[in-house]
């Protein structure tokens, strides 16, 4: 499109929406082109912001008719460059936030609809103030966004016990990409009349449909709860210990995650008031939660811990004593993310194997990548409860950031390798967006690659919604 074709076409979206929700100055759209890690900036004619599900219906009529590419988004906190436009300058916004209305609780059958801007720690405070709990636990949770996490079946730290965001996702209402209306609402638990299609819309990045509400699951709101953190020696005691927190906590263990020593030692460098958890440094740590609706969690995590001390697993551990430590623990363990940027480049990977064989994933993947670059910093953390390691490189320390960002692709191809002989995955919760749309193809079966292609064209025949993402 040239900018002759481009203008008037912004003037007829901005009369959908109206001028003060089509932003097209920098000042305004620049937070909604730029992705959290700053691997994209994107560009774009026009941010448009409906303020109704017949705006977004009225938005992709035009795009429709007009070929117009669409990039719906959340609260865009995604880390694959799925939710921000590209650098061509064609492809519209479409954000959701202002679809911000909670539409209904209902304690009695354990729902809440919801429509897609809702903030995810506010739909947090609307399951507690009806007593019941949402569970979907994650970093960005102050401002992703509920659409964005269902876009993209959102992981987070509570998958073990209570599932991805597909298992928490009752129903849902979608704008499809000619503009017509699925309203697929229902709050049922039992539903077996042919295609579960909602199923197709979760994941899918914004490629097959606009998300514009669900319905959620709600559940009880644990009694209890109590946290610690274990220091262990390696990996296979932290899957010794797993195996122990399951059998004496089964569904009520809620966390279980893994931090290499490196990642403690970044945050405590550069976090102000990060602690140390324990009092002599450890290889390996675990922070584990266990939430009860029934007996004491703390009496409970004890048990556990005794049990480990015992076996000799655990060398050391701290149960957190009140709300205030509980946070700070909890804390500790989402600011790894953020404290590898003090580090110099940081390359990434979001894998998963079968739990058995994280213990064999780490050891080799590390051995590899510093044998390929001597001096690299590989910072694993992330849910072992869920065979889930964020797996990333930190650069040698005073190498040159630039030149270790360009080996990128070659750490990728070394680490994912490994993954795909364990019989693993290259994007465990994190999504495919662009940043992985050419792997896709390369782990994936051809006929599995082949059915996602027939969905795509059956849903979006004119390819308008978030076009080169995940395909
Ligand atoms: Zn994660």
């Amino acid at each position: 499109m040239t900018a002759s074709e481009i203008l008037p076409l912004v003037d007829r979206f901005r009369a959908v929406v109206g001028a003060a929700n089509a932003l097209t100055e920098p000042a305004d759209t620049t937070r909604y082109l730029v992705e959290e890690r700053g691997l994209y900036f994107g560009r774009t004619p026009v941010v448009l912001r409906p303020g109704s599900v017949a705006e977004v219906q009225a938005i992709a009529r035009l795009a429709h008719e007009t070929g117009t590419p669409l990039v719906p988004q959340g609260g865009n906190t995604g880390l694959v460059g799925g939710g921000v436009p590209d650098e061509s300058g064609h492809e519209v916004v479409v954000s959701l936030e202002r679809l911000d209305r909670i539409r209904d609780v209902d304690p009695a059958g354990n729902t809440m609809t919801v429509e897609a801007g809702v903030v995810l720690d506010t739909v947090h405070r609307a399951a507690e103030e009806a007593d019941r709990l949402f569970p979907l636990t994650l970093g960005s949770q102050g401002s992703c966004r509920i659409g964005g996490n269902i876009s993209t079946n959102a992981g987070g730290t509570a998958v073990l016990a209570y599932g991805n965001t597909r298992d928490l996702v009752l129903g849902l209402e979608v704008v499809l990409a000619d503009g017509r209306l699925w309203n697929g609402l229902r709050r049922l638990r039992k539903d077996n009349t042919g295609y579960d299609l909602k199923h197709l819309f979760i994941g899918a990045e914004g490629t097959l449909g606009i998300i514009t509400a669900a319905v959620l699951k709600l559940l009880p709101r644990p009694k209890s709860v109590a946290v610690a953190y274990a220091g262990v020696a390696s990996p296979e005691a932290a899957l010794r210990l797993l195996a122990v927190a399951r059998n004496h906590a089964g569904p009520a263990l809620t966390g279980f995650e893994l931090i290499a020593r490196i990642g403690i030692e970044f945050a405590v460098r550069h976090i102000a008031g990060a602690r140390e958890p324990l009092g002599q440094p450890s290889p390996w740590y675990v922070l584990i939660e266990v939430s009860s609706g029934g007996g004491d969690a703390g009496t409970m995590l004890e048990a556990i811990l005794a049990e480990a001390f015992e076996s000799g697993d655990v060398d050391d551990a701290v149960i957190a004593s009140n709300l205030e430590q509980t946070a700070a623990f909890w804390r500790l363990r989402h600011d790894m993310s953020e404290v590898q940027k003090f580090e110099g480049g940081s390359i990434k990977h979001d894998i998963s194997v079968p739990v058995s064989l994280v213990p064999a994933f780490i050891e080799e993947a590390s051995a590899a990548v510093v044998a390929l670059l001597p001096g690299a910093r590989p910072v694993p953390f992330g849910h072992l409860g869920d065979g889930n390691i964020h797996y990333n490189v930190s650069q040698p320390v005073g190498a040159d950031k630039a030149a270790f960002l360009r080996r990128w692709g070659e750490v990728n191809a070394v680490v994912h390798g490994i993954v795909t002989r364990l019989g693993g995955s290259i994007s465990a919760e994190h999504g495919i967006g662009r940043l992985k749309r050419d792997l896709l193809a390369a782990v994936k079966d051809p006929v599995e690659m082949d059915m996602m292609r027939a969905i795509k064209a059956a849903l979006d025949p004119k390819g308008i919604l978030n076009p080169g993402r995940v395909l």
